[in-house]
């Protein structure tokens, strides 16, 4: 039997990628570098499904390796994962970005290619469409970057566009993510941010679980409801059934369409912070600082052409979302480490 090889396999979207697929009866493989994650998230996975997986250490650059993998392994489809995500690093390192994600994507696709392997599903993101005009956002909105992330992702989407039009074999899925968030049901599998976090959900979870003394919330002056920044926030695990179903979909046809994965719903960062503290009946201190460099006021999906063409749809609601990411920070205060 053929498998689905993930890049970025143990990452948090990834991991949750691969439960979902063991579920559904898929044999997987994960590559991955494990320089942002650890394979005890893999371990767990396998756990969960109660089904093993191949799980192997490799960069995506390595070319050789690479290779060898396509030649030993019956591959049916790519879920491309892997990648460097935090947008200050980015700013300082462009170069490990843009080696990173860009090159080690034309490394990946080169190797497909010669394996005669071209049904793909890449992860791309909400932030290919810059500070946009108008909400919520299709996907024919026009594109741009504010960062060299950004950038990458933006480079990354033009590059297999060539790559689709140069040969019609290629089937090709951009997934654009919004915010991922949440966890599974079980409390084990997770996100697990290295230092301080980032994103405003794993914040939030660190307050609340007494890590950090509170969260500093990026502006309250924005053109928005409360005037705090608005986000489609999307449960991870909806996000990995729409892996599923692209994976389906670059099955049954040929070329490139983009889709964005989002709720379609906008909740603003107190909606956030007071969804938390009611669900979960713990405190969230937090404090009104100034906002955050290239931050935008408002991004939300218009979701209707994944749920047209890949019959998928967001289901798990904001509840869901902040209780599922509490039960995982209760469960592993300290992430994969201990
Ligand atoms: P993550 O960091 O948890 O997962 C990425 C994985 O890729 C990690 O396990 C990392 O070790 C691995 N990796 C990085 N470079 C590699 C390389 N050269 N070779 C092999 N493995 C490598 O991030 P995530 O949140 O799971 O995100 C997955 C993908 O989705 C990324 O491409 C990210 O840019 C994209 N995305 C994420 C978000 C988000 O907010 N989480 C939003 C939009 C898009
Ligand atoms: N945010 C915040 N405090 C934090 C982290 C984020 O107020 O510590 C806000 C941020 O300004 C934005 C929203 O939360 O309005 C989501 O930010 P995140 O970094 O999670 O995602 P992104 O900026 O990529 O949408």
């Amino acid at each position: 039997m053929s498998a689905i090889l993930l890049t970025g396999g143990a990452g948090y979207i990834g991991s949750h990628t691969a439960l979902a697929l063991l579920r559904a009866g898929f044999d997987v493989i994960s590559i991955d570098n494990y320089s942002n994650s650890n394979d005890e998230a893999l371990k767990r996975v396998q756990k969960l499904a109660g089904r093993n997986l191949q799980s192997l250490q490799m960069d995506i650059r390595d070319e050789p390796a690479l290779t060898a993998l396509f030649k030993q392994h019956r591959i049916s489809a790519v879920v491309h994962f892997a990648g460097l995500k935090a947008v200050g690093e980015s700013t300082e390192q462009p170069l490990a970005y843009y080696d990173n994600n860009v090159a080690g994507t034309i490394t990946l696709c080169r190797v497909m290619q010669q394996a005669h392997v071209k049904r793909l599903v890449f992860s791309s993101s909400a932030t290919v469409y810059g500070d946009a005009k108008t909400m919520p956002i299709a996907e024919s909105a026009p594109r741009s970057a504010t960062n060299p992330y950004g950038q990458s992702k933006l480079m990354i989407e033009h590059i297999l566009e060539d790559l689709a039009a140069s040969d019609p074999a290629w089937s090709i899925a951009l997934l654009r993510y919004f915010n991922p968030v949440g966890a599974d049901k079980s409390g084990q599998i997770g996100e697990d941010p290295n230092g301080i976090p980032n994103n405003l959900m794993p914040f939030i979870s660190q307050v609340a679980v007494g890590k950090r003394t509170e969260l500093s919330v990026f502006g309250n002056d924005y053109p928005t409801k409360d005037g705090t920044g608005v986000r489609d926030y999307i449960h991870v695990v909806d996000l990995a059934d729409g892996h599923l179903k692209a994976l389906e979909y670059v099955q049954q046809h040929t070329g490139i369409d983009a889709f964005n994965l989002g709720t379609g719903v906008g909740y603003s960062v107190l909606d956030m912070v007071q969804a938390f503290a009611d669900k979960n009946k713990v405190p969230v201190p937090y404090r009104i600082v100034a906002r955050r460099p290239g931050d935008i006021a408002s991004c939300y999906a218009d979701p209707g052409k994944a749920s047209q063409l890949l019959r998928w749809q967001a289901k798990l609601t904001l509840d869901d979302m902040v209780q599922d990411s509490w039960r995982w920070q209760q469960q592993n205060p300290h992430g994969y480490q201990e």
